[in-house]
């Protein structure tokens, strides 16, 4: 088919308007924050060429509501034409990127901004493209909130948070994002709207919205979804603790997630970590550094933050100002560990990975040993604990020799073998929250074991016979 017919038979659905074919429109589309794209998007410039261009998405299609992201679906059927859903475009993963020479049509959602809220069962719901920092604003002028506080929150949308099942940084009180949706409306790809229904608990059957979460855009596209709302805590109070080494720090949060103290917010940062907030006013430094919060009514006299702070004394820790764990709060946004990016051979990214208790510091070792001889940087923190384990991120930043975009790229693949490789090798799971998109796609069959891999395929096969929808992400 060609462009004039493309934007023919797809504005007779959206309006003319409403298809993008210039390059802008579609390079921004195209692109994420996935560090091999913004090597790619250096190395080709303005003009579209260079020596590695970034792949583009043929046309970006922008529909109303779900009865036309419906019409769009059938179309694609028709003319098998790969759909790729676009909602902030935050992804670190090449989750939206388009395929090699597959012509695919990108969905942006940011169109679906419809919003209803019912106080009395603290449920609202929110069309796709809403994005999260807005809709989190809005319900905070009315006293409440969606506790899902990504640190991606001024980039994401509804839509993109539930196809990622994101976490946010208060996930020990909130949980992720399918814990925070009540019921998703979404359309599958043979064109169908599926609504899930909102009551709560329910046992007829599987959790089919489960399924979606996660999903990358890969078994539907997420029109609207229905958010769990929470009346805005009167208080946040931070417990912050030094340790002598990480593994003293990892203690003290298992042993804290042993007990029923669960901190809203978890920030255990290693001593290479830490650094910048230790080392002030005679704090000591080399060490690990704990921060910790609890939301809620006069928080310091409460049960559980009192069990957290001795938990933290009964492993040695040395409490420090809870000061440090406000101002951690206030930058918690900061997004300078993708600066490297910017700089002739440069690369930066984070892995995060996760393991049960027994593993997590092994896993640590692991990765750290095989990230050494590659990169010029590297720290960690854990952000999300739970009774059985947590998750880990480590961050590394890297330099090529020579300085130019091929050389970035073909290091930043050997790191990501190396640190894929070191966490599945000591038992941890490499995708807690930023998904698999194409960065980890090759991981999958270790991940999920043979049968549980080809289960999703069959999955995908019966929901998307056509294989229109995100083609070639999440399982290969
Ligand atoms: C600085 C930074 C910090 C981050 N911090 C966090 C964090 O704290 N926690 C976390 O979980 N993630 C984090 N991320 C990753 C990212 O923000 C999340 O994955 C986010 O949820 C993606 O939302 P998005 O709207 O940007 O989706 P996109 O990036 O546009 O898309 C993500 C995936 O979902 C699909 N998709 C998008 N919209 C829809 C839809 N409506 N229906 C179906 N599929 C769709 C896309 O095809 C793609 O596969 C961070 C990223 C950055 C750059």
């Amino acid at each position: 088919m060609d462009d004039a017919l493309l934007i023919a038979r797809l504005g007779a659905i959206v309006g003319a308007a409403n298809v993008k074919t210039d390059e802008t429109a579609r390079r921004e589309a195209s692109q994420s924050w996935y560090p091999r794209e913004t090597k790619q998007k250096q190395s080709s410039g303005n003009s579209g060429g260079g020596v590695l261009p970034l792949r583009l998405h043929r046309a970006v299609v922008f529909p109303a509501d779900a009865g036309e992201v419906a019409a769009v679906v059938r179309w694609a059927n028709e003319t098998r034409t790969p759909l790729v859903p676009v909602g902030g475009s935050s992804n670190t993963v090449g989750g939206t990127q388009p395929e090699k020479n597959s012509g695919s049509v990108a969905v942006s959602l940011s169109r679906l901004q419809n919003l209803t809220w019912d106080e009395e069962s603290l449920l609202c719901r929110a069309g796709a493209g809403w994005n999260l920092h807005s809709l989190e604003e809005t319900l905070n002028r009315h006293g409440y909130t969606l506790g899902q506080v990504p640190q991606s929150l001024y980039l994401a949308t509804v839509g993109g948070s539930v196809a990622a099942n994101a976490v946010g940084l208060l996930s020990g009180k909130y949980g992720r994002q399918a814990d925070r949706t009540a019921a998703l409306e979404v359309v599958l790809a043979t064109g169908v709207i599926l609504q899930t229904q909102a009551a709560p608990g329910g046992s007829a059957g599987p959790d089919i919205a489960r399924l979606i979460h996660g999903s990358e855009g890969t078994l539907g596209i997420v029109t609207e979804a229905t958010l769990h709302m929470r009346p805005l805590p009167e208080a946040r109070a931070w417990g912050v603790f030094t340790f002598p080494d990480f593994v003293t720090g990892l203690d003290a949060l298992r042993l804290i997630h042993r007990t029923d103290a669960r901190p809203a917010a978890v920030r255990l940062f290693d001593p290479a970590g830490a650094e910048e907030h230790l080392g002030q006013g005679g704090l000591p430094t080399q060490s690990a550094l704990l921060l910790f919060a609890f939301e809620g009514d006069e928080l310091s006299q409460t049960g559980p933050y009192q069990v957290a702070h001795a938990v933290c004394q009964k492993v040695g820790g040395s409490e420090q100002s809870p000061d440090i764990g406000e101002a951690w709060w206030e930058e918690r946004f900061e997004t300078g560990w993708m600066a490297p990016n910017g700089r002739p051979g440069g690369i930066a990214d984070v892995f995060a990975v996760s393991a049960p208790w027994s593993r997590l510091g092994g896993v640590y070792a692991a990765m750290g040993t095989a990230l050494a001889p590659l990169v010029t940087q590297r720290h960690a923190h854990i952000g999300h604990a739970y009774a059985s384990g947590a998750a880990l991120n480590i961050i590394f930043e890297a330099q090529a020799e020579p300085g130019t975009p091929e050389a970035a790229l073909e290091l930043y693949g050997r790191i990501t073998h190396a640190a894929v490789d070191a966490c599945q090798d000591a038992g941890g799971l490499i995708a807690h929250h930023y998904g698999i998109g194409s960065a980890y796609r090759d991981a999958m069959a270790r991940e999920w074991g043979e049968a549980g891999l080809a289960t999703l395929r069959q999955i995908k096969a019966a929901l998307d016979p056509n294989n229109i929808l995100n083609p070639g992400k999440l399982f290969g």
